[in-house]
């Protein structure tokens, strides 16, 4: 067994880690407050070949590996998740493609994504169906051999500035998943148009908003996949996503540590550094300990993407362990913090606002403990 990383992988977490230092964590506080989209900051992220990281070098791609997806993703969200999770909702939105797109669809949409600085999104949730996938009301409908789309999306992610979606949409809601189809979307079909945009608790940085669908034609060549194919779409791209979340959590228990060790080596209270009092230390162990099983979890999960098994549980496993322990450890930060750690002077609130999501987003941590049961009791 051998955890050690390539040279390449080694100099991409260099990339991505001064990447970071430079350009995301000064300016992280400024996104957060405003809710504004940090486009510039994303293009120099597109620039430097730290987006759109699994698409194969023959659509342009770096054609890197979910693990070297997950190495990056930990790097950015150590300086803003929020930040990260809009470079990740491209990657969110192209799976599909990856996953069952036909050779046209994946030279046109990947290629558009390397060849040129902008945006896709995923397109699955809804104000009615979030955790309940195969609840969607979203429908298709054929027309000869076109296809008419209509419907609401909700909290997508990239929603107001992807220039394509993947959508799914049902041709009959009674049919459950398997009346659920995927199709590929782009932003400027008549009849597409993004919603209001979310005034969010964390993670303000990224973009998200209802994307509205009203009579879209969509010729054959739009469809990903099988008309009955779209439910199994979701869930592999899932399975290739969940580890990405995992790493997330990671960088923000990382960052967790680092802020609260410095913090209690600095703060005094009777007469000695708040580091010197055993309640604090362990705290500090705690979040060692959290860092370090996430991190093994993600590689771990991300290392069987990579061998091709996206049956793996592991992915569940990672996506609920990183996701419960950032929200503890950066709650504990907080707590490290004591009262100035409750305000925007100090980093540490936004980590635990921003570590929030990742309990809700891409399958919440009570859904991946229903499906890790499912698993352990041998169902389906
Ligand atoms: C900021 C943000 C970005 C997002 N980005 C995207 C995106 O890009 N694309 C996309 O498609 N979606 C996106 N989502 C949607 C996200 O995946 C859903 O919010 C999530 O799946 C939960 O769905 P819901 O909000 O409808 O909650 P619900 O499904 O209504 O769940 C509400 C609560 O009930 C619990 N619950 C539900 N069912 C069960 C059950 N059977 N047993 C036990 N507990 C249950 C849930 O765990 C949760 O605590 C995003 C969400 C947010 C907030």
């Amino acid at each position: 067994m051998d955890l050690s990383f390539t040279e390449e992988q080694d100099a991409l977490v260099q990339t991505a880690r001064e990447f970071t230092r430079k350009e995301v964590i000064p300016r992280a506080a400024h996104f957060d407050e405003t809710g504004e989209f940090p486009r510039e900051i994303l293009k120099k992220a597109w620039e430097t070949g730290l987006m759109n990281i699994e698409i194969p070098d023959v659509y342009g791609g770096l054609g890197g590996s979910c693990l070297d997806n997950c190495l990056v993703q930990e790097e950015v969200s150590f300086g803003c998740s929020g930040i990260n999770t809009s470079m990740a909702a491209n990657s969110l939105g192209a799976t599909p493609l990856l996953v069952a797109g036909t050779e046209e669809q994946k030279k046109k949409y990947l290629g558009r994504l390397t060849s040129e600085f902008g945006f896709c999104a995923y397109c699955c949730s809804e104000p009615d169906a979030g955790s309940d996938v195969a609840g969607m009301r979203t429908r298709v409908t054929r027309h000869g051999d076109d296809y008419v789309l209509n419907g609401q999306k909700r909290w997508i992610t990239n929603g107001g500035v992807a220039s394509f979606y993947t959508v799914f949409a049902t041709f009959d809601p009674a049919m459950k998943h398997k009346g659920i189809a995927c199709f590929v979307v782009d932003a400027n079909t008549p009849g597409v148009k993004a919603g209001r945009k979310e005034n969010k608790m964390g993670q303000r940085a990224s973009n998200t908003t209802d994307v509205i669908f009203e009579d879209v034609k969509l010729p054959k060549t739009a469809l990903v996949g099988t008309e009955d194919g779209g439910f199994k779409v979701a869930m592999k791209t899932f399975d290739r996503s969940r580890p990405w979340i995992a790493a997330t959590a990671a960088g923000v228990i990382r960052r967790s540590l680092e802020e609260s060790r410095a913090y209690s080596l600095e703060r005094k209270t009777f007469g000695v550094p708040i580091a010197q009092h055993q309640a604090v230390q362990f705290m500090l162990a705690e979040m060692a300990i959290a860092y370090e099983s996430t991190r093994l979890l993600t590689h771990k999960a991300a290392w069987l993407v990579d061998q091709g098994d996206l049956s793996s549980i592991v992915s569940s496993y990672a996506k609920a362990y990183g996701a419960d322990a950032a929200m503890r450890c950066s709650t504990d930060a907080v707590q490290i913090f004591g009262g100035y750690g409750y305000t925007k002077e100090y980093p540490v609130e936004k980590l635990m606002r921003d570590a929030k999501l990742l309990q809700i987003y891409e399958g919440t941590s009570q859904i991946q403990r229903i499906v890790i049961a499912r698993n352990v009791l041998g169902g389906k």
